[in-house]
């Protein structure tokens, strides 16, 4: 492996280190990054695809950065459209989140209430109480057994493996060097000064190293594992496909959703399995309990064409909300993962604060509560 020497280092080709290579690449900086395997093919890829915005009941920062970041996703994908001739797709579909029961439907209604007056791209409200007449009216293929539901006009989908392709062509094009293949196995440091990285290939020098390596982040320095831990929470996938899309908005309930893609392509989701350490593969519990939450909201799939089933490690943290900022006592080292259910989501905001971050621009919120070192 023949690398320069760059002024920033990215761990990890997911798509938040292709987001922030490329940002940086573009403000013309040289940016190399080193991805383990492939980039692309990790978490991003096994995601869903949901933009969606965070429970109206929170009001904190992470919860103001995250609808921010969907804010920017509709010029984000133009511009990579554009940039590459690879369009992912970003389509501001909504949801429908189903009721069964008068608790269920009572919650439903609490958020739309905590959504105040919020407004969707088009100018209606972005959270809207359905009974089930008009559920079905609008998603004809919703269970009968659905009490009601909320819509949440907020809600979008991207086609992620496409927006994981543009990011790769985006890089390319802005010169990022990407060097695949190459795990790092730990950093250079000189005194509390990250200098680089050493690869199985040899060492890296960089000027700053941010580190988006996803579940495995913490792997990576002994000191993160207790400074910023990052723990695998495995998600189980399943895809079927049919003639045609059967429904416009995805359709869900608690975890579970229903994504309908432009070409047929329905994909259910999502376990949550916080106990299968590092083990990426599906399993017959994991499969048959997606199959039942999701025959529940729409009974008519199944008879669908299964067609693949897939499984991918969300990088977790103890609080649930990303890293993001410099590592305290790591002088030269930025942090830029733990982003659970939401790495895509938050990947164009996520870029942009790591660019702020290197080039020490000010933020107008306290960024405290999404900072590395906030666990001590
Ligand atoms: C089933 C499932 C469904 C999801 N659905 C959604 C969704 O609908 N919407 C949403 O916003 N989010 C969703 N997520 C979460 C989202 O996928 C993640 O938050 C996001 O992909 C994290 O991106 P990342 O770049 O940090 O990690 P990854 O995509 O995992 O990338 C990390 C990269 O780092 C590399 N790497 C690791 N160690 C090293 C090393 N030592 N050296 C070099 N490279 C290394 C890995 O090979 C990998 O390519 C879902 C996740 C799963 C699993």
């Amino acid at each position: 492996m023949a690398t320069r020497t760059a002024d920033i280092l990215v761990i990890g080709g997911g798509v938040i280190g292709l987001s922030i290579a490329r940002r940086l690449a573009r403000e013309g900086l040289t940016v190399t990054l080193l991805e383990r395997d492939v980039c692309g093919r990790a978490a991003s890829w096994a995601a869903a695809g949901v933009l969606a915005p965070p429970n109206a009941h929170r009001k904190d920062a992470a919860a103001i950065l995250h609808l921010r970041s969907l804010a920017m996703y509709p010029r984000f994908c133009e511009e990579l459209t554009e940039e590459t001739g690879i369009d992912p797709q970003y389509e501001p579909c909504g949801e429908l989140e189903v009721a069964f029961d008068e608790r269920g439907l009572e919650s439903l209604r609490s958020d739309m209430i905590a959504a105040g007056d919020r407004r969707s791209a088009d100018g209606r409200p972005a959270f809207e109480i359905h009974d089930v007449a008009e559920t079905r009216r609008i998603e004809p293929l919703v269970t009968p057994q659905a009490i009601g539901s909320m819509e949440c006009r907020e809600t979008a989908q991207v086609r992620n493996p496409r927006l994981l392709a543009s990011l790769c062509a985006a890089c390319d094009k802005v010169g990022v060097q990407i060097c695949e293949q190459s795990p790092v196995e730990h950093f250079l440091v000189d005194g509390s000064r990250v200098k680089g990285v050493r690869t199985r290939d040899g060492d890296v020098p960089g000027g700053t190293v941010v580190l988006c390596a996803g579940a495995w982040s913490s792997q990576i320095g002994q000191a993160l594992q207790k400074l910023m831990p990052v723990r695998p929470v495995r998600g189980q996938m399943l895809l079927m496909k049919l003639d045609r899309r059967p429904f416009r908005r995805v359709i869900s309930r608690g975890k579970t959703y229903l994504v309908p893609r432009q070409d047929g392509h329905v994909l259910l989701g999502a376990t949550e399995e916080a106990d299968a350490g590092f083990v990426i593969r599906n399993t017959p519990k994991g499969i048959a309990s997606l199959i039942e939450k999701g025959l529940r909201l729409v009974p008519s799939l199944a008879d669908a064409p299964l067609v693949a089933t897939w499984a991918g490690l969300r990088p977790g943290t103890p609080d649930d909300l990303p890293y993001i900022g410099g590592v305290p006592g790591f002088e030269g080292l930025i942090a830029a993962t733990g982003h659970f259910r939401s790495g895509l989501s938050f990947a164009p905001l996520t870029a942009e604060l790591v660019f702020d971050e290197i080039a020490k621009r000010p933020y107008d919120l306290d960024l405290a509560s999404i900072r590395p070192g906030r666990f001590g």
